[in-house]
């Protein structure tokens, strides 16, 4: 069976993108998701989830150091709303998802952009989306590790978006 991130640089790549829980307070999961639907990805897992303190902190771990990380990691374990995570499929999905996200900054980030569309601070910017195929391997398999959680499906107009020839 196919490894939980897919294979890197094929249609069957995969990424973690997940709105953050400000995202879901402000009603802004419909737009994200059909982004992603729109462009051509497949959708192969979500669900909504109030993460606990370890999954947060090991999702961040990499910012541990940082001075943020402790009010980054309060915010997404609150539960003041859920986090929707999500598996996206399809060619250089890894890539792509981080430039339809944006900058980090959204001040930063380019107006077509996710974050340049919806948000302007940095604390409060709504997505997050892996930075590497390696980073998706790790995301995917702490949100979404149990089995049977990510579904391997086929779009019944996936030949004709992702066709080269
Ligand atoms: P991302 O990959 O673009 O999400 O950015 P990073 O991996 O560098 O940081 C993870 C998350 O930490 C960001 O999306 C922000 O929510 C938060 N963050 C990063 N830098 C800062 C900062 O300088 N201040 C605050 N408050 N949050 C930050
Ligand atoms: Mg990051």
């Amino acid at each position: 069976t196919k490894p939980l991130a897919g294979i890197k640089n094929t249609a069957s790549e995969r990424t973690f993108i997940a709105v953050k829980p400000d995202g879901v307070q402000r009603g802004l999961v419909g737009k994200i998701v059909s982004r992603f639907e729109e462009r051509g990805y497949k959708l192969v897992a979500i669900k909504a989830v109030v993460p606990s303190r370890a999954l947060a902190e090991e999702h961040y771990a990499d910012l541990r150091a940082r001075p943020f990380f402790r009010g980054l990691v309060e915010y997404m374990t609150n539960g003041k709303a859920p986090v929707v995570a999500m598996v996206w499929e399809g060619k250089d999905v890894v890539r792509q998802g981080r430039a339809m996200i944006g900058a980090t900054n959204p001040l930063e980030s380019s107006p077509g952009s996710i974050r340049g569309q919806y948000c302007v601070s940095v604390g409060r910017n709504i997505i997050h989306g892996s930075d590497s195929f390696e980073s998706a391997t790790k995301e995917i398999q702490l949100w979404f590790g149990k089995p049977g959680e990510v579904i391997d499906w086929e779009p019944a107009n996936w030949v004709w978006t992702m066709a080269e020839n």
